[in-house]
């Protein structure tokens, strides 16, 4: 059967407290096997993942970096705070979090909440999937897979997509080495990042303003096996290095 994309419409403005799996569930007729995607904005703003920027000091470093990049030494503050290791500081901050996950601005956002108030990537995002998945059986009885998504921005290419920070009921990778293509090669180094495959088109579906769609149901999609390794070991990230090496110019 083809695959089913369904955005979930109608949810409120969410609020810290706010049971979001409930929410969803209120509004999808879940299937087993189907693949829940939910933004990472929302699912923080659930959680009370947020910060008040008139309530952060920002620190010597913080001063440092945000002279360079021209922004409120507060906000970098904000991000230094959800990092453990900075790989750019200019022209935009580029870190990494403690769930190995690497983005610009360790994905602190400002849109889709109120002034003066900043959304940070919720800490433990596999544990967040999870989370979701087992609350949606709980409610339903049904074997949903959960992949919490944000936006973020890409090496070489303009324009943000989708990607996972987090997934629950499945591997990240398809892994494809030693299978045979059209022709009977053997593949060797075939991985395909399922997850951000998904995330993407999910990204697609939620829009990055005022849609208000922050959750797609994914339906009919295949199963398939591989790994989770999804982070390149700092031994293997060759990039990571080239970067390192370059900021300490
Ligand atoms: P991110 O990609 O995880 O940073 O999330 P975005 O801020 O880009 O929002 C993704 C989608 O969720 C967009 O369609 C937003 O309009 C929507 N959204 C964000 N916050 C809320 C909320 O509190 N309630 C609802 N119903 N939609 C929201
Ligand atoms: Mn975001
Ligand atoms: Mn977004």
């Amino acid at each position: 059967m083809d695959i089913q994309v369904i955005g979930v419409r109608d949810l409120p403005l969410i609020q810290r407290g706010d049971d979001l799996p409930a929410l969803i569930c209120e509004k999808v007729a879940f299937e087993d096997g189907d693949i829940l995607t939910v933004a990472s904005s929302v699912y923080s703003k659930a959680k009370g993942f947020t910060r008040e920027l008139a309530a952060i000091t920002p620190g010597a470093e913080a001063v440092r970096i945000a002279a360079k990049t021209k922004e409120d030494p507060r906000f970098v503050q904000a991000v230094l705070d959800s990092s453990t290791d900075i790989l750019l500081e200019y022209p935009f901050i580029l870190s990494e979090l403690p769930s190995g996950h690497i983005g610009v601005r360790a994905g602190v956002d400002h849109s889709n909440v109120e002034d003066g108030r900043l959304i940070i990537l919720p800490p433990d995002p596999m544990g967040a999937a999870a989370e979701v998945r087992d609350a949606i059986r709980r409610i339903t009885g049904k074997d949903v897979r959960v992949i919490v998504t944000d936006t973020c921005g890409r090496a070489f290419r303009r324009g943000q997509t989708g990607i996972a920070i987090g997934w629950a009921g499945m591997t990240a990778i398809d892994d494809y080495r030693g299978d045979t293509d059209l022709f009977g090669h053997v593949l060797e180094i075939t991985e395909e990042a399922v997850v951000d495959e998904i995330a993407a088109f999910a990204n697609f579906v939620m829009g990055e303003s005022h849609q208000g769609v922050p959750a797609v149901v994914f339906r009919n999609c295949r199963a398939w096996n591989g790994h989770d390794s999804v982070y390149f070991t700092p031994r293997e990230d060759i990039i990571r290095t080239a970067l390192k090496e370059n900021k300490k110019d």
